[in-house]
């Protein structure tokens, strides 16, 4: 039995045909991050001594017959969601020493589950970025090409998967960072709807956008993770009262009776050949399955990029004020006052991506300047908001690209940030609309990177998206 091929729901199977043990997949997976972390980095934290000792847990509660969907079942998680005891770094260095005293949400839930720790992720600083690039603890590789970024900022959570260093992993999305690295390594990424999944514990960026979501290396494993986390909780005050249906009914074969729209503004020029290729004819193929295809228009798509790049910094200059070296956190030593104390511990600690957000994000939101620049952006957002509940009208879901291109080279758009923006084109107006999204594997270019196909769906439709991703994955030519 080759361990790392297992994914989630392999592992499950043969842990109930007691065939291994968790604390041989546990040694199996610490032993290839040992091997391939140093070169792949997608790892800031490998908690080795507690991934043994839940794989142990996980081991009595099979034998004793309580397993339940996650025991055993070694995952990685992004370094912004907090663990108990375990460093969060959120990648950056005014985050370094952070040691949450408390588990968020979803690592409450993955601990209850049985779940084992076996790190946490390397993402871009406080998620904001494509590429991962962004890390105070240096790039993260893409396992296809090691020449490539594997996207961002969930980019260590896809990197780790797609390497096999993880069953599975959870990852963040604010305006693309779940599905735009999946898409890149070639796994599955969900973005729920917001409100679907706690954000209790999720270091925050941008609040009214990100969401917590799965990446795994296939559509019956988002599933499972997904129900593993979801759910009303009272400790964030904008999960929602929905109750979490169960997902892997969705996983059935055929797509009669499913209106797929296409929307036109999603396959514009400067779409790279290949990807509109895999992707037209992955739609072409689910028509062949039992799908309508729905022409769709989404007109306000093209101020999305615009929008998100003010509102997502507005939030974020809020959020991250509270980093000022009092609480916890860096604090600046070599300051005389308390001014001086804020400054240099601010300048010392954040990124320049993270500075730039800030700056930008304080400017569109002072005095003089909100009118023009926020409360417009906030407008465009109600206007693009409308436009999918227009569109969800005439179809169930929405299927389109999920980034422009393939996986692209480290350092090819570090210098130029409006250009690593507009790599989340296709992604961040599903974050203004508060809309789940999918991005699945559906063909390999020439160069043999992976590309991906996104799906929307109207608010807590997301098994419409697991069915329509399930099938992709059955019929597709990606391997
Ligand atoms: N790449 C986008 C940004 O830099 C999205 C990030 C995210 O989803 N966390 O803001």
């Amino acid at each position: 039995m080759n361990i790392l091929e297992l994914s989630i729901h392999d592992l499950a199977e043969v842990y109930s045909r007691k065939e291994v043990s968790p604390v041989e997949v546990t040694k199996t997976y610490l032993k290839a991050i040992e091997d391939l972390n140093p070169k792949l980095n997608a790892y800031i934290t490998v908690t080795e001594d507690l991934a043994l000792e839940q794989a142990q847990a996980a081991e009595k509660t099979i034998m004793a017959g309580n397993q339940s969907t996650l025991t055993g079942v070694p995952l990685a998680i992004k370094d912004l969601i907090c663990t108990k005891g375990i460093a969060t770094t959120c990648a950056s260095k005014i985050l370094t020493d952070f040691v949450p005293p408390f588990d968020g949400t979803v690592t409450a839930k993955l601990r209850e589950n049985g779940a084992v720790f076996l790190g946490k992720a390397n993402m871009d600083e406080f998620a904001m970025g494509s590429s991962n690039e962004h890390s105070a603890f240096g790039p993260v590789l893409n396992p296809w090409d090691e020449s490539r970024v594997p996207g961002g900022s969930s980019g260590g959570s896809a990197a780790a998967c797609a390497a096999k260093l993880c069953a599975g992993a959870l990852g963040s999305d604010t305006g693309g960072s779940i599905r735009q690295p999946a898409g890149y390594c070639g796994v599955v990424g969900l973005k729920p709807t917001y409100g679907r999944v706690s954000r209790f514990g999720l270091v925050a960026f941008a609040s009214s956008l990100d969401q917590i979501g799965p990446i795994t290396r296939n559509v019956t494993d988002a599933a499972l993770l997904l129900g593993a986390v979801a759910g009303y909780d009272p400790a964030d005050s904008t999960s929602a009262h929905q109750p979490v249906p169960d997902y892997m009914e969705s996983l059935t074969r055929g797509l009669s009776g499913l209106k797929i729209g296409v929307p036109k503004e999603y396959f514009i020029d400067g779409l790279d050949a290949e990807v509109e290729k895999a992707v037209s004819q992955t739609i072409k193929n689910m028509e062949d399955e039992g799908a309508e295809l729905v022409e769709i228009s989404l007109p306000h798509t093209e101020y999305a990029v615009a929008a998100y790049y003010i509102i997502a910094p507005a939030e974020a200059s809020s959020n991250l004020a509270r980093y000022d070296g009092v609480k916890y956190g860096l604090r600046s030593e070599e300051s005389s006052d308390l001014m001086e104390m804020y400054l240099s511990t601010r300048s010392n600690g954040f990124g320049p991506e993270v500075t730039r957000r800030i700056m930008i994000g304080t400017y569109v939101l002072s005095a003089g300047y909100y009118d023009a620049y926020y409360k417009k952006a906030t407008q465009v957002r109600s206007l693009i908001r409308r436009d999918f509940d227009e569109a969800f009208k005439k179809c169930d879901i929405i299927a389109c690209p999920v980034t422009p291109s393939t996986a692209f080279k480290i350092g090819e758009k570090i210098d130029d940030p409006l250009n690593m923006y507009l790599s989340d084109i296709f992604t961040l107006a599903i974050n203004l609309a508060g809309i789940p999204g999918i991005s699945v594997p559906c063909g390999l270019s020439q160069d043999k990177l992976p590309i991906g196909i996104q799906f929307l769906s109207d608010h807590f439709r997301e098994d419409l998206l697991l069915k329509a991703a399930y099938n992709t994955e059955q019929i597709s030519e990606f391997s």
